[in-house]
């Protein structure tokens, strides 16, 4: 299996603050957190790319988050929350092993994040969901 520092976080080799496990999912504590509660929620198996994680394991991952966000928000007060999985290093992985943060967001905790709307016309829309849709 294929080693990274979340592998060693998963063996008890590097602490982590853990805040649930079961046979597939381990999450813990983001040691750099945005937010208070910032949660990575990860399968214990090494795998960097979402598309490539065998769907029963993320299945496995994905069943988890609500129940844990749930828990994130009664123990710091959060408002609401972000999930998100940086997928390849141009969308911002660092680490190579599928994981989903989950970063509690209260009003006006001046987080944010850009969203920079483009237009673009109904036919560039047509023609580009074509263009996926025909792919595979
Ligand atoms: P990403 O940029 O999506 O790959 O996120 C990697 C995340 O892992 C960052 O938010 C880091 O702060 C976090 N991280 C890296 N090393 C550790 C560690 N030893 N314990 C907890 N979180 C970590």
């Amino acid at each position: 299996m294929a080693e990274t520092i979340f592998t060693k976080i998963v063996a008890g080799d590097i602490p982590c603050q853990r805040v649930f496990e079961n046979e597939h999912v381990f999450a813990f504590l983001d040691i750099n957190p945005l937010a208070e509660g910032h949660t990575l929620v990860i399968p214990k198996r090494a795998v960097a790319r979402l598309e490539d994680l065998p769907a029963e394991e993320l299945a496995a991952v994905t069943a988890v988050l609500p129940q844990l966000a749930k828990r994130i928000l009664a123990a710091t007060g959060a408002a609401a929350y972000n999930v998100l999985l940086n997928n390849g290093s141009e969308a911002g992985q660092e680490v190579q092993h599928v994981h989903f943060h989950i970063i509690p967001r209260k009003k006006g905790d001046g987080l944010g994040f850009r969203w920079n709307k483009k237009q673009v016309t109904a036919e560039e829309l047509t023609a580009l969901a074509e263009r996926i849709a025909a792919q595979g």
